[in-house]
């Protein structure tokens, strides 16, 4: 099945060769790395937005302050990224994403996260038409943010157990084909854990791979509501925490915590993904991603009402009912 994901050309090449030819383009980015990576333009775009927030009104201003641009560059991270794809959808001009940390799919993604009445809501659709992939500016990221990349990729993990989950306890339908390519980038990514780990240079090309086949093979899905078979349980452990605080996070981070979380809701073996997180070096403890307990507890608590809300069917969640151990359990294994 053709989907918008295959028509997105992905150039591996440095963004002065990569960007050369854009005319009248419009940047949208955050400090770092715009500083260190302006030098590197041939020419200078039309106008470059420095994005502090992602909220509809600050949005909503920039498409009404750009008069002209034929291209919308998001460089940076997710909000740069996201704020250029706003543009792009309400404009109509072309979208070009260059990514300068692997965090989040956000980059390759339709979906813009645009905080409305201080929540975050993911509108849509717009794909990029062109991602370009410096590895250069990637690789000097902080490792951190590149190693969350994996956050993205694991959750296919949690997804297939959602989705089996489902097929047996609810009749849904399930194709033992589009699960099997899932499992084999969920071994692919495992094998490359030492590469991933060290942020090598033979890391960057899988990890975007893996996030656009996981895309492409969800894209069917999401046309019915799905995420199978790349986002599950922990995806709602990381969207009920954003509403309910209101911080950033790193997405990567969260979403591994959520998988943590996500295979203890399942009966699965947590203590299992607590090991093949770690051999990515991404710390999932709720020290790093900076969670208090209430916090934790409410977020666990209203992940059926989240998921209710946003129309999704999360059985594991749905059906279940943690009591105060589980709780206490689930901090545990996200403690340390
Ligand atoms: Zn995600």
């Amino acid at each position: 099945m053709s989907s918008p994901f295959s028509r997105i050309v992905v150039e591996y090449r440095g963004v002065q060769e990569a960007l050369r030819d854009l005319e009248d383009y419009v940047v949208f980015t955050v400090e770092p790395p715009w500083s260190s990576v302006k030098g590197l333009l041939t020419h200078p775009p039309i106008e470059t937005v420095m994005v502090e927030e992602v909220d509809r009104e600050t949005l909503d201003a920039n498409t009404s302050r750009v008069t002209h641009a034929g291209t919308a560059v998001g460089l940076g991270g997710g909000r740069a990224v996201d704020a250029a794809k706003y543009f792009a959808l309400k404009t109509g001009c072309r979208f070009v994403s260059v990514p300068t940390i692997l965090a989040a799919d956000a980059y390759l993604t339709p979906k813009a996260g645009v905080r409305i009445d201080g929540v975050v809501n993911y509108i849509g659709d717009k794909f990029a038409d062109e991602i370009v992939v410096d590895q250069k500016i990637i690789r000097g990221a902080p490792k951190r943010l590149n190693r969350a990349a994996i956050g993205d990729i694991y959750s296919a993990r949690i997804s297939l157990l959602d989705w089996r989950r489902a097929r047996d306890e609810a009749g849904e339908e399930y194709d033992p084909a589009v699960a099997a390519k899932a499992e084999e980038v969920l071994s692919r990514l495992m094998a490359l854990a030492p590469e991933i780990k060290e942020v090598t240079a033979g890391a960057i090309r899988p990890l975007v791979e893996m996030h656009m086949t996981l895309n492409s093979l969800q894209f069917p899905y999401l046309q019915r509501g799905k995420f199978w078979p790349q986002e599950g349980t922990e995806h709602l452990f990381f969207y009920t925490l954003e509403k309910l605080v209101g911080r950033p996070f790193v997405h990567g981070d969260v979403i591994s915590t959520g998988a943590v979380v996500a295979t203890y809701l399942h009966g699965a073996d947590p203590e299992k993904t607590k090991d093949d997180l770690r051999s990515f070096g991404v710390d999932f403890t709720a020290g790093a991603v900076g969670i208090t307990y209430d916090e934790f507890e409410k977020t666990i608590r209203s992940m059926k009402r989240v998921g209710k809300e946003a129309g999704a069917e999360y059985l594991v969640v749905e059906r279940g009912a943690p009591t105060e151990s589980d709780v206490r359990e689930m901090w545990r294994l996200v403690s340390q």
